[in-house]
């Protein structure tokens, strides 16, 4: 048996995900590794061990243990084997290029919201709005997906053309990161999104299309026609399994290291829906390692409510369907207007209106005693014109 740099392996691109899934709930569950990876003497990766080996790769450990010939029992942590490397930052942040930036700002911080906890209920946000690109949960999909492209998509190599459909984001995300991998974007956004999107995105050096479209996955079907027909990649955050895999290795592992660096045992996570990508991995990732201990509560639009970025389940969602969530609570623009005002006036936070949408989705629950962590996208700075015609206490 040897322990290698899981670099050194050579194998196969990356099954879909739900087919990794039972192997990396069995992982993170475990939290060790209990039989080698079969190899053979040119590090070739055994047929038998192929989706050990990604449930292993997507987790983000460094090294794994090998043997040729016969498979061996051995017991290493996750830890042991570098799971924990995603945490390691440079205190100085000094950054050389995008992906250090990126990891320069995670963990993204984990703070206590005075407004919303008492005597018998602890309320925590993680500040996903400290991202440094478009100041939102998706750089992190947006840098995950381009890495993962130039590892398994050839076609982004050739073409070095992104098309998107996006409600903000996501767009800003990809026109950043884009820089650094000399690539071409265009971004797709659908009418309903603010007019100051536009503005934001061309100023990064991207193509913009305004579509008539009301939400961002009923653009699709434009995208991928354009994309075939000038040969760029349709990224497509709704079906890319990058985008789950970003918040399964970082997100995740992230707020399970927080937690537990303070002692906390989350009763429940509540999170805003949009692609599903974040709230599904977290679903994942503490089930797996503390079963329905967790509960997860996932907040959407009330119907005929526009929340920007987030959908109501039944308008499709890949990765919810892998995963259990416990709770599903609707919430209005106006609840979401609400539970931002709050947050924003007593604790001082600037945050956006899906974060809003969390607050007043923890607030709807029978019971909100014991500790709450809550996923907060994005910041109120790009929701301006959402605000003039309400009236602020
Ligand atoms: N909140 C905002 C502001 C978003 O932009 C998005 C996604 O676009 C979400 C929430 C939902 O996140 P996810 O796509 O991971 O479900």
């Amino acid at each position: 048996m040897k322990i290698i740099s899981i670099e050194h392996i050579k194998c196969p691109p990356r099954p879909p995900i739900e087919q990794l899934l039972d192997e990396v709930s069995e992982l993170l569950r475990l939290d060790r590794v209990t039989k080698t990876i079969l190899v053979d003497k040119d590090y070739n990766l055994s047929v038998e061990d192929y989706k050990r080996f990604h449930a292993l790769k997507i987790l983000g450990v460094r090294y794994i243990p090998v043997s040729v010939g016969f498979e061996e029992d051995v017991d290493l942590t996750l830890e042991e084997l570098g799971f924990d490397k995603d945490l390691e930052y440079d205190p100085l942040k000094v950054c050389r290029n995008h992906s250090e930036l990126i990891k320069a700002c995670w963990p993204t911080p984990l703070i206590r919201l005075n407004s919303l906890s008492n005597h018998a209920s602890d309320v925590w946000a993680k500040l996903e709005y400290l991202n440094p690109f478009s100041n939102s949960i998706k750089d992190r999909i947006g840098w995950y997906m381009v890495v993962d492209a130039f590892e398994n998509n050839p076609q982004l190599s050739t073409s070095r053309l992104i098309y998107e459909a996006s409600s903000t984001n996501t767009g800003i995300a990809l026109a950043c990161i884009g820089k650094s991998f000399n690539l071409k974007i265009k971004i797709y956004l659908p009418q309903t999104v603010q007019r100051c999107s536009d503005a934001y995105i061309r100023l990064l050096g991207s193509d913009v299309v305004r579509v008539p479209e009301q939400l961002t996955i009923e653009a699709i079907y434009r995208v991928r026609q354009d994309a075939i027909s000038d040969s760029a990649l349709h990224i497509n955050q709704f079906e890319n399994d990058a985008n789950f895999i970003s918040h399964l290795r970082f997100t995740s592992k992230e707020l399970d290291y927080q937690l537990r660096s303070i002692n906390l045992k989350p009763r429940r996570i509540v999170c805003a829906l949009g692609t599903s990508g974040h709230a599904s991995a977290i679903s994942f990732y503490f089930k797996s390692r503390y079963q329905d201990k967790v509960e997860v509560v996932g907040v959407q639009p009330a119907r005929d409510e526009l929340i920007p970025g987030m959908r109501r389940v039944e308008t499709g969602m890949k990765w919810i369907h892998y995963v259990k969530i416990d709770e599903l609570i609707d919430v209005t623009r106006r609840e979401a207007i609400e539970g931002l005002v709050k947050v924003a006036s007593r604790d001082g936070l600037p945050i956006g209106l899906s974060a809003g949408a969390v607050v007043a989705g923890l607030e709807k629950l029978s019971d909100i005693d014991g500790v709450s962590v809550l996923v907060f996208p994005d910041h109120f700075y790009k929701y301006v014109e959402f605000f003039t015609n309400c009236q602020i206490t």
